[in-house]
């Protein structure tokens, strides 16, 4: 693609992003995104994680002009995409989340499309570097339709990259795809963004973003409700739980010094504590001291759903997104 401008800082700018879904006969209307604030830095791999239904596949589709938002603003590259929408697109790769197999094609034919479809002119594809760089060239001439999925997905890969786009949009790029699959795409990701690509990944796995991603924001009933470096968030996450079993049956639940403790099924207890500030072993001894015998214990680490509780406790927003 070819730059009139200078490179802009972010890669992409939301403020104040609302998206209300109109209502049908049957269903009533939607909010999808309530007041969404958002900035990706240019060079970032950058993760958005939220549980389905959050409202990421929106916030995308407004990002690469499929939905329409309702109110807020969206700068992709330095343009607006009320201004320049067509401009605002093209600095946009993406990867949906269905694979769209083109089945009349081949892989090379399928790619020489897209970049038609761009407006590519024929010296400047690079169709045959990309088949290459997914590990398609053998394939290169068979039907999309004789492809294994995984090769789809990484045709569909090579499909958002042809016009060279300053930015690669992957929505939930690994759901269904096998663990050798998804290794060899983060390999290529993390190439191109080496390159100075900046990547938005959207996905419910806390993994797969705490893997990749420098930045992560979480997005939960329409709200951004963390955005941080990885680090930094995952040290907020650290909480861990031991379960314990005791020796006998209790006279209620103990008072452990330092601990909060919650009550289990079948007289078992659990207790939360911080990586970060406490370990096991010291759970343990204060368990011990508050005279209980243990006959088994567990330890679980806390889920994305516990996350988003922890990360949106007490806050009014808490709205059943359902009942819009
Ligand atoms: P995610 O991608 O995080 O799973 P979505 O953006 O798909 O979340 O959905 C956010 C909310 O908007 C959900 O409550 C969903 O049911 C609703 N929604 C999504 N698309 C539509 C649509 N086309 N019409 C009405 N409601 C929708």
């Amino acid at each position: 693609m070819t730059e009139t401008i200078a490179l802009p800082d972010n890669a992409i700018e939301v403020r104040g992003l609302e998206k209300t879904y109109a209502g049908t006969k049957k269903a009533a209307p939607k909010t999808a995104l309530r007041g969404v604030d958002l900035v990706i830095p240019r060079g970032s791999m950058f993760g958005l994680l939220g549980p389905n239904g959050a409202g990421k596949s929106t916030l995308i589709n407004i990002l690469s002009g499929i939905v329409n938002k309702s109110a807020g603003t969206v700068t992709i590259w330095g343009r607006d995409i009320d201004k320049q929408p067509r401009d605002a697109a093209a600095a946009l790769g993406v990867v949906p989340q269905e694979i769209v197999a083109d089945v009349f094609f081949t892989p090379r034919e399928a790619l020489e499309v897209q970049a038609g479809f761009y407006g590519v002119p024929k010296n400047e594809r690079r169709s045959d570097e990309l088949l290459a760089a997914l590990g398609l060239s053998d394939k290169a001439n068979a039907y999309v339709r004789a492809l294994s999925g995984g090769m789809k997905r990484r045709l569909m890969v090579a499909k958002a990259l042809v016009h060279n786009p300053p930015i690669l949009i992957l929505d939930e790029p690994t759901a269904g795809v096998d663990v050798e699959l998804r290794r060899q795409l983060w390999e290529y990701v993390r190439k191109i963004n080496a390159e100075g690509v900046t990547i938005l990944l959207t996905t419910h796995y806390l993994e797969e973003a705490q893997e990749l991603c420098d930045t992560i924001a979480i997005v939960n009933r329409g709200q951004v409700v963390a955005c941080e470096p990885t680090p930094q968030l995952l040290r907020r996450l650290d909480t861990r739980n031991v379960v314990v079993t005791p020796e006998g049956e209790l006279d209620g639940l103990p008072t452990v010094k330092g601990f909060e403790v919650v009550g289990r099924p079948n007289g078992a207890f659990a207790i939360s504590y911080k990586k970060g500030q406490s370990s096991v072993e010291q759970v343990l001894a204060a368990v011990r001291a508050a005279g209980v015998t243990i006959a088994d214990i567990s330890t679980e680490d806390p889920d994305l759903e516990d996350v988003f509780l922890a990360l949106t406790y007490g806050d009014a927003s808490q709205v059943d997104p359902t009942k819009d």
